[in-house]
């Protein structure tokens, strides 16, 4: 156990860093955060702010050395630094751990080698997608097998002419071919699993993505409780398989039939997460610090039916591609049982991350029809 004084540190300075170095030192430990781009969310708040590229790895030895346990809050980090300093502190999760939830591929094949249900897939090695389409047939969707988040690097096909334009958009590229999923639901499980081998899940978040990126996160998600524990289940039996330390996210799809698919996997706390900041009883911040510095795992009850929303950019006043003025906070502010997060980030852009808001009440579709009213006032 690495207790209460001692430093942890935290590679990527987003707002995920950001509200884990909060939790980590509300109890107690300091916080450095590696970032190569200065002024970041997660350093504004850090004990300890380092600005260099990963590939810095004199830069990189040296912060881990000023830690006594390592994290990341981000998933494209290379993975030669990572093992640079694998011998110098402990990192949680591991470095094999990244490596396998970092790159579509690899994630996809070990889910199937492991046996956990997935969704039918082929890989475009050679960067030629048409056999894999072949293979998965249409409609289906084409994944970069690195560097994708939220929509990026992909494309839905149901045509011949959407697979002649997408031969020539990732031509080259390494690649999955998703068969396309006609899913009930989006849910995701955050995961925590300690290093003695207790893992226990967070309720499930039911995900209702606006353009790719998450728009509310309600829990208890609205789907039947026999399927809630399915997922529940599942997430910790991966956890468990990876043999990780700290958190994981599962994202899943849920068919008519009740029938669960994982989606992705990320080693990490997850935006789907933040709900538990007023909504369970520990935060999925501090679970991830408990769980990585070997302290015991927090309680996972709901307090409150909770929907989290997220703010991007777009929610600021734009004239001629400029800002022209601020989401009208006050009306988040002013609300009852509602909880306003902003990230510190200097410039809003379109899509990108600014902060976010949790509602809570009695039945989860009334906190969702006063998120939706909020939002939409903002
Ligand atoms: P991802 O980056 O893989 O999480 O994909 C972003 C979003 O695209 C998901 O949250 C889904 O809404 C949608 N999506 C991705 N893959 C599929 C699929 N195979 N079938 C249906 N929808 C998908």
């Amino acid at each position: 156990m690495l207790p209460p004084g001692k430093t942890l540190g935290i590679l990527g300075g987003g707002q995920l860093g950001r509200m884990l170095g909060q939790a980590a030192q509300s109890l107690g430990y300091r916080v450095h955060v590696f970032e190569p781009a200065a002024r970041c969310p997660a350093g504004a708040v850090a004990n300890r702010e380092v600005n260099a590229p990963y590939e810095d790895l004199a830069a990189l030895t040296d912060f881990a050395r000023s830690c006594d346990v390592v994290t990341y809050e981000f998933e494209n980090i290379p993975s030669a630094p990572l093992a640079a300093i694998a011998p110098l502190v402990p990192l949680h999760p591991t470095a094999a751990v990244l490596h396998i939830c970092q790159n579509r591929q690899r994630e996809k094949a070990w889910l199937r080698a492991n046996q956990f249900p997935h969704v039918r897939y082929a890989e475009a090695l050679d960067g030629e997608i048409a056999p894999a389409v072949a293979a998965v047939g249409l409609p289906c969707v084409v994944k970069t097998a690195d560097f994708g988040y939220d929509g990026k690097g992909q494309m839905k096909l149901a045509t011949a002419a959407d697979l002649e334009k997408a031969s020539a958009i990732f031509r080259g590229r390494r690649c999955v071919v998703e068969r396309w999923v006609e899913f009930t639901a989006e849910v995701s499980v955050v995961v925590a699993r300690s290093a003695a081998g207790e893992t226990r899940a967070f309720p499930v978040a039911e995900n209702i993505h606006t353009h790719h990126i998450l728009d509310f996160s309600l829990v208890p998600a609205r789907i039947a409780p026999p399927v809630a524990a399915a997922a529940e289940t599942l997430a910790a039996a991966i956890a468990d398989r990876l043999g990780l330390v700290g958190l994981l996210a599962v994202e899943l799809f849920v068919a008519a039939d009740g029938e669960i698919l994982v989606n992705e996997l990320a080693p990490r706390p997850h935006n789907s997460g933040h709900w538990s900041l007023e909504g369970c009883e520990t935060s999925q911040f501090e679970q991830h610090v408990r769980a990585v510095c070997g302290l015991p795992l927090g309680g996972v009850a709901v307090r409150e039916p909770s929907v989290m929303v997220n703010i991007l950019g777009d929610a600021w006043r734009w004239r001629d591609g400029a800002v022209a003025g601020e989401p009208a906070w006050t009306e988040v502010l002013r609300e009852p049982r509602t909880k306003l997060h902003l990230y510190g980030k200097a410039e809003p852009r379109p899509g990108r991350k600014m902060g976010h808001f949790t509602v809570r009440d009695t039945t989860v579709g009334a906190a969702l029809a006063r998120a939706q009213a909020l939002k939409a006032r903002l």
